[in-house]
């Protein structure tokens, strides 16, 4: 039944193959031989497949645990060095048919104040997020036909890029809504999308039915298939993840691991993004209410794990996660996070009261932009607001080939020292600014290419004197 290839929900996220895989997991969780044996594979940096992955995350010998933790830094250096890109997410309605338990836009949630922000809050927004330093946003919107149809979220996109506000620009525009046709998804592409982002929540088809009791997203194969149907209409960078804390982690991960291996199999390219959300609270959420919640240690072995069994693909911390959670992950294998968001419908150009919550969840790391950015640069660090890829048409197979050449890292190193240096040009505080001097005219010192370090050092001194936008 199990078949990677498939366009079958049930049949590349096969729920026997997972039951297959916890066992043989569980078998050698203890067995040093074939733990070595997956480590050396993943020390050849091409990745690992559901299976072995999950021996390695079910792997109980300290020894072997640490060599894990210890490769997952040595990928994400190799692959990624100290940069982390920046974004925000931006809600545009809360308005939802679905009925999702654990998420607080559910339709029977009477509590929650329903928003949705017309194109000039968005612009309000859009300005707020640009006068943060922002240039990469990641929209999200319920499901909801009458009040949030796909024309209404084109719409929203067309006003984002539109507008030009001083120095800024949103460059890149991902969006995380509802699985939709592969009409609509066309239409997306055309749109300029970024990344299609979609979490599955959970890959348990009877745990999905259960936490999805009505709306259209109860339908588990549909949902399962969207990334097919976006990869059908030509998005070729989407983006996977699940709520850790719905089912057992370890069902999860498997499932994850398989969702990447069958874009791979099936459309050549591998997911552009993992998110590792982990459910947190919110109006009408208590966490407490599902009972596979993970712990700190769990939750860093998953991200470790995960940057092992898939190197080309980036990873995404949010600010449902503490500074101290971020700051272990970080360094595990995380490439993107988000800074100074505000998870609210609004709320970037003026503070939500209170009595108006329309959050979807509670942030735990509640720094603007520039504390994040300055505290990513004392931790070593390199703060990315990079969007060059998607807009020089390096997407799909084309970014992973790029990636998998180790050649993409002569575009990421000068981009994110350029984009950098804008940030503390336009946007940052007196000690942010002076930490990232230091830091810009460090990191420039390791660029191998002679040429290209004279290019990147004429550009940065260009961006000094007012130009933007240059880009690898
Ligand atoms: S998770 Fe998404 S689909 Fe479900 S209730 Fe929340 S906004 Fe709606
Ligand atoms: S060059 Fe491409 S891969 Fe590198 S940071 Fe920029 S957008 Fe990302």
């Amino acid at each position: 039944m199990y078949n990677p290839k498939s366009l079958k929900a049930e049949e590349f996220i096969n729920h026997e193959e997972i039951l297959d895989t916890l066992a043989y997991a569980d078998k050698h969780k203890k067995d040093e031989k074939v733990i070595s044996a997956i480590i050396e594979k993943a020390k050849l940096k091409k990745g690992l497949s559901h299976r072995e992955a999950s021996v390695l995350l079910a792997c109980e010998l300290e020894d072997k645990n640490q060599e894990i933790y210890a490769l997952a830094k040595q990928i994400k250096q190799d692959f990624y060095g100290n940069r982390i890109v920046m974004f925000a997410p931006l809600y545009l309605s809360n308005y939802c048919v679905n009925g999702c338990v654990y998420c607080p836009y559910h339709h029977t949630n009477k509590t929650i104040c329903r928003k949705k922000l017309t194109q000039d809050e968005i612009r309000a927004e859009v300005i707020a997020l640009q006068d943060m330093g922002h240039k990469r946003l990641a929209i999200e919107s319920g499901e909801d036909p009458v009040n949030n149809p796909l024309e209404y979220i084109l719409e929203s996109i067309k006003t984002i890029y539109s507008i030009k506000h001083k120095n800024g620009a949103i460059r890149r525009v991902n969006v995380n809504i509802a699985a939709t046709t592969v009409e609509n998804y066309k239409k997306l592409k055309d749109a300029g999308i970024g990344t299609y982002i979609l979490f599955q929540e959970t890959y348990h088809k009877q745990s999905y039915e259960k936490l999805h009791p009505t709306g259209p997203k109860s339908n588990y194969a549909y949902h399962t298939e969207a990334h097919d149907r976006a990869m059908q209409g030509g998005i070729d960078d989407v983006g996977l993840g699940v709520l850790f804390g719905l089912e057992l982690y370890r069902y999860e991960f498997a499932g994850l691991l398989m969702h990447a291996e069958h874009l791979e199999a099936a459309f050549g390219v591998g997911p552009h993004t993992i998110s590792v959300p982990r459910i947190c609270p919110a109006d009408d959420i208590d966490p407490s209410q599902f009972d596979n919640g993970i712990d700190e240690d769990t939750f860093a072995k998953i991200v470790a794990c995960i940057r092992v069994a898939v190197p080309y693909t980036g990873m995404i911390v949010s600010t449902r996660e503490s500074p101290k959670a971020r700051q272990r992950v970080l360094e595990l294998g995380v490439s993107q996070i988000s800074g100074g968001s505000r998870t609210s419908v609004g709320g970037y150009a003026e503070p939500e009261p209170q009595e108006e919550n329309s959050a979807q969840f509670d942030v735990s790391d509640h720094r603007s932009l520039d504390e994040v950015v300055c505290w990513l640069m004392k931790l070593g660090h390199l703060p990315s607001f990079c969007t060059a890829c998607y807009r020089e048409g390096r997407t799909g197979d084309r970014f992973m080939s790029l990636c998998k050449s180790g050649q993409i890292h002569n575009c990421c190193l000068p981009n994110a020292l350029m984009t950098l240096q804008e940030y503390l040009q336009d946007y940052a505080s007196g000690e942010t600014k002076k930490v990232g001097e230091k830091l810009i005219a460090k990191e420039l010192e390791s660029i191998p290419n002679e040429k290209v370090k004279q290019i990147v050092t004429d550009r940065l001194q260009k961006i000094s004197n007012g130009e933007r936008d240059f880009r690898f």
